[in-house]
């Protein structure tokens, strides 16, 4: 905050512009609001820039009316930059600097610029199911057969070539690597290889990576590999994913299935033939002539080289010398390395480089863009970097249910996706059902996983990825996927009624939702032994796990995750004596009111509810 103003501030009129400026200067405008883009990191100048019957002056001004003190080239908040645009009558709507730069370039591409590029495919499936082997495999016969000399370096991806075209892989398999992409907003897969082991079936994992492409919208081709072995059976993996939608073409549905031995390096070909025909139907094109547009897959510091950022460019192409910005970063490009240690001039779309020449680390995930305003280029970096350090990034967009009413009213949600988890089948069909016959005309509620058991990782990462809320009745989260909810912003509610899930989520959907009730995790116990008391019950002998246990707090009991019990406290004690409170690593007797079914091995889970107040921002 700035300094008080010197002088009498002007008074502040609520909406009105007029007492800024001067009536004889500038009457007030009392049409409808006028429409207008802004930047992130705007300053004060372009914003006045933006509206033409407005001065820098008078945006000083206005800020001096809040007791900000701002020069004409200072960067304004987002929301601050909307609050004094709507005074002079304009509804300003905030973008990133990456998307008014694509949206530049977009204006300036030309439709009969555009090329078919290569596909990205990442691979997933269960583990020991090939992955790594079959990555390896497609990498050994292309290198092998390919141009000479290349030295194989392990950059985050790789391609391939297949007669006069290309397929690009990226190297991380699994999921994990999709997801956080996804979480952070960038899309570089064009089409999953879901590997499935023809001796084992599908799987857990096999199933994630299905949800997790479906939720991508991502086009899966279904690799059935280890088919050497003498127990293979490929067609029971194909009727196994036809149960779960993925029908093969074979048999007259829209999925492909190839039958692959990632040992015996058979039918990789034929894989690859068939990720170019899914490719074409994607129609999988991009513009090689305009400013590059890429993802950072992977960034580390190189002892002799520096920062050195792997990037897959998706659109455009990258030069040597180009400016580029990447997240935070901001730098010229002194050289570029392909995947086979080869140095490049020039990288297009769809081509995985080394970039070297940044002066810091981008993230994975982040967006690199070339530019031609350096000025702009840095400027937007340094705004960033202020953000950064403010921690004020990130994470905000997403779904909070207290927020629904008001997204869904301005249109921003069409469709709230759910994960679902819950104690036994019965009840997540009752659930899902419930959730089902909400109505649906405002927004649609989609179940993009459903299981049975605890909240997993997996799933918690899953509803990050794709902006989802995570649901769980009668189950708790693992606490690494507790962990991760926290820091990832990823609302995770958890109900022991049926009938306050359909309740609680239709209030949501019409914006009435009361400020939530949060629960405050004090800490747990764990069951070592229990003992029959006369008159008193069943005392249970534990060890305070993490955290805190109180004689006050709620208590919840788990076995295996799932609740089996919520209630209060009956009795606390340390040996002998009555105890208010006991810490982690110590043995304490707890005794749950009106409960006695409590076993070894269970877990008590205490905590405390608070109202969270609506937060004004
Ligand atoms: P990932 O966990 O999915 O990456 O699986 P890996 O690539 O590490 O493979 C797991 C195991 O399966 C390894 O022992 C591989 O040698 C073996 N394997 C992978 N592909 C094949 C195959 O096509 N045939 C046979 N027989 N074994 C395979």
């Amino acid at each position: 905050m700035g300094s008080r103003p010197v002088g009498r501030p002007a008074p502040r009129a609520k909406g009105k512009a007029a007492v800024v400026t001067p009536r004889e200067e500038r009457p007030a405008y009392s049409g409808p609001p006028r429409a207008i883009a802004l930047t992130e990191g705007v300053t004060v100048k372009e914003l006045s820039d933006k509206m033409p019957d407005v001065k820098s002056r008078d945006v000083m001004k206005a800020l001096i009316t809040r007791g900000i003190m701002a020069t004409v080239n200072q960067s304004l908040e987002p929301k601050l930059a909307v609050e004094i645009a709507r005074e002079f009558g304009y509804e300003a709507s905030i973008q990133s600097f990456e998307e008014e730069l694509v949206q530049v370039q977009a204006v300036e591409s030309k439709p009969e610029d555009l090329a078919p590029r290569a596909p990205v495919i990442t691979v997933m499936g269960h583990v020991d199911h090939g992955k790594t082997s079959l990555l390896d495999a497609i990498r050994e016969t292309s290198v092998a057969a390919g141009e000479a000399g290349g030295i194989t370096q392990h950059i985050g991806a790789y391609h391939v070539d297949v007669g006069q075209r290309r397929v690009v892989f990226l190297d991380t398999p699994g999921h994990e690597a999709f997801t956080l992409m996804r979480a952070r907003g960038a899309k570089v897969t064009d089409i999953v290889v879901l590997v499935v082991a023809a001796d084992d079936g599908v799987m857990p994992q096999t199933l994630e990576a299905v949800d997790h492409a479906k939720a991508a919208g991502v086009p899966i081709v279904v690799a059935v590999n280890k088919i050497d072995k003498p127990d293979a059976q490929p067609d029971r993996v194909r009727q196994q994913l036809a149960e779960r939608g993925l029908s093969p073409e074979e048999w007259g549905g829209t999925t492909v299935f190839v039958n692959v031995s990632a040992k015996k390096k058979t039918g990789l070909d034929s894989l690859l033939e068939m990720l170019l025909l899914v490719a074409d139907m994607q129609e999988v094109k991009a513009n090689p002539k305009k400013a590059a547009i890429g993802t950072v897959l992977e960034a580390r510091l190189d002892k002799g080289r520096g920062p050195v950022a792997t990037v897959l460019v998706q659109d455009g192409t990258l030069r040597i010398g180009d400016t580029v910005v990447a997240g935070a970063v901001a730098g010229k490009i002194r050289a570029l390395v392909d995947d086979r240690g080869a140095r490049l001039k020039t990288a297009g779309p769809s081509t995985p480089v080394e970039v070297l020449g940044l002066p810091a680390l981008p993230e994975p995930g982040d967006q690199l863009l070339g530019v031609t305003d350096q000025l702009k280029a840095q400027s937007i970096v340094n705004f960033r970097q202020l953000k950064m350090r403010e921690k004020a990034l990130a994470a905000s967009a997403r779904v909070r249910l207290e927020d629904l009413g008001r997204a869904i009213a301005e249109g921003q949600l069409k469709e709230l996706l759910v994960v679902l988890k819950a104690d036994v089948q019965g009840s997540l069909e009752a659930v899902a059902d419930q959730l089902n016959k909400l109505p649906q005309e405002k927004i649609k509620v989609r179940i993009i996983r459903q299981g049975v058991g605890a909240v997993t990782e997996g799933d918690v990462l899953l509803a990050a990825a794709s902006n989802a809320v995570v649901i769980g009745f009668n189950v708790r989260p693992e606490r690494k996927a507790a962990e991760i909810a926290e820091r990832d912003e990823v609302e995770l509610r958890l109900y022991t009624i049926i009938y306050d899930v359909a309740a609680e989520m239709k209030k949501a959907m019409e914006g009435l939702l009361e400020p939530t009730v949060r629960e405050v995790r004090l800490g747990a116990a764990e069951v070592r032994d229990t003992f029959k008391i006369s008159k008193v019950g069943t005392i249970a002998g534990c060890l305070v796990q993490d955290g805190r246990v109180t004689r006050a707090a709620q208590v919840r009991l788990l076995r295996d995750n799932v609740v089996i019990h919520t209630g209060k406290v009956s009795s606390l004690k340390r040996f002998k004596d009555d105890a208010s409170e006991v810490k982690a690593g110590l043995e304490c007797g707890i005794g749950i009111a009106g409960y006695n079914d409590v076993k070894p091995g269970d877990v008590i889970e205490f905590f405390t509810t608070e109202k969270v107040k609506e937060t004004l921002t």
